[in-house]
């Protein structure tokens, strides 16, 4: 198929033509749909219902060194969780605490925490700067840019490339900057393109010469065994290779069951070096008595161990793969090669990244809400959902049951066609 941006103007009305027909019958069915956030789906959520089970009386909560769950204690989390949970992140026992339901909630609070009390680098809390800046990779994660804004911290956009942040400006910038504090980072799988660092960006990453002493690398790990296929992505371990060259302390790196057992019903932990992780807990003591152990407990007598957690994701992988094989093989048939726009294949995670002519992602969403597809609204992939280029769309695939996300992308594909001919026919 030709590119339209070659198109004759005629040849560019009819085709407008064509796909506003076909538009708007779909609209005429006045659907619902979703395709907005990355949520598993109802399929995906029974597949751990075993789990709800493993715990069935007071005697199956004790743990293995006879601690009583039900009770107040163990901060920092039980041993066996910390195995389980350390052996999947690369954390020793030391370098680990097991939250509660929600990795977002412990970024938020470490985050919240430099700017409170500071890090031990400095005694000096973040918010007694007159303003702070963090780095964050776009297109990235909506969420963290929130959290962001939440405390008035500047963001500074820093370009993904295909293996990671752009390094030469992470670097630059950190080093001339002592109010550049943290930078945001989702390593493997990121959302929203599902790119995976590179081994370079992550020893870059360790190796990396700040001005700020506190600065913070938050490593949200969050799609750490999220593979689709059998052979996944490697992704280097950023503690270790921050030990090589002793700057362990810098990093944050969280995880969570979210999307392995139960989203805001998991488990979360955030690990980083000895000293960074008795720091937190020794401020976290002022918070909590401890978090809810039983869950805990009940992810690791179900699991049993970091590969009985990488089994179970194969059964996430055999629902949601056909779901990114049906959107990308529809992108490729009636996207491919006609210049307006153009994607991502991830190998895991739960997004795919579309980027379609500038200035028609606002046009492409509120033409699909219009015919009842709700998808993630653009610009959200952006700090202050301001998308500079007004191009990038998150596709969440997952939820959707399969005849459904078929519906939805039909319409989708004809939304980015209309608002793609719409702009080239204004010319
Ligand atoms: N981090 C990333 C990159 C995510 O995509 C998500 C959820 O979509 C989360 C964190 C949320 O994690 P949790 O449910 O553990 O708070």
């Amino acid at each position: 198929m030709a590119s339209y941006l070659e198109l004759s103007k005629p040849e560019a009305e009819r085709l407008y033509e064509e796909a506003k027909n076909s538009y708007e019958n779909y609209k005429a069915m006045n659907l619902r749909l979703d395709m907005s956030r990355g949520k598993p789906s109802s399929k995906q959520l029974s597949i751990t219902d075993g789990i709800l089970t493993v715990l069935k009386s007071g005697e199956d909560c004790y743990n293995e060194n006879g601690f009583d769950c039900r009770n107040y204690g163990q901060l920092d989390g039980i041993p066996e969780a910390k195995k389980l949970f350390g052996d999947i992140i690369g954390a020793n026992e030391d370098e680990i605490i097991i939250g509660g339901n929600s990795s977002l909630n412990l970024m938020y609070d470490a985050l919240a925490k430099g700017m409170t009390n500071g890090f031990f680098e400095s005694s000096r809390p973040w918010a007694k700067e007159d303003k702070i800046k963090f780095l964050c990779p776009v297109p990235g994660y909506d969420r963290h840019f929130t959290v962001c804004e939440s405390f008035g911290i500047e963001m500074i956009n820093v370009p993904m490339l295909e293996d990671g942040p752009d390094m030469d400006m992470v670097e630059k910038l950190t080093a001339s900057d002592p109010l550049i504090k943290g930078i945001w980072c989702v390593p493997k799988y990121s959302n929203p393109e599902g790119k995976t660092y590179s081994d370079e960006v992550v020893r870059r990453f360790a190796r990396l010469k700040p001005a700020a002493k506190d600065f913070k690398i938050f490593w949200d790990n969050a799609y750490v065994i999220h593979e689709i296929y059998d052979e996944g992505d490697s992704l280097l371990d950023i503690l270790e290779e921050s030990k090589k060259v002793g700057t362990e302390d810098r990093v944050f790196i969280f995880a969570s069951t979210s999307k392995i057992s139960y989203p805001g019903a998991g488990v979360a932990v955030v690990a980083g070096s000895a000293k960074t992780i008795s720091y937190f807990k020794k401020l976290l003591s002022a918070q909590t008595i401890s978090f809810d152990k039983l869950n805990s407990l009940r992810h690791v007598r179900y699991f049993k161990s970091a590969d009985g957690m990488r089994k179970h994701m194969k059964l996430h992988a055999a629902v949601i793969r056909p779901k990114f094989e049906l959107v990308l093989k529809m992108l490729d048939e009636q996207l491919k090669g006609i210049g307006i726009a153009d994607w991502i294949k991830p190998r895991g995670g739960y997004f795919i990244s579309l980027n379609t002519l500038n200035g028609c992602a606002k046009r492409t969403i509120a033409l699909a809400k219009d015919a009842g597809i709700t998808m993630t609204p653009a610009g959200a992939t952006y700090p202050y959902g301001k998308d500079p280029t007004d191009s990038n769309i998150r596709i969440a695939p997952t939820y959707p049951p399969l005849d459904e996300l078929k519906t939805a992308m039909e319409i989708f594909i004809l939304c980015v066609k209309l608002a793609a001919l719409e702009k080239i026919l204004s010319k």
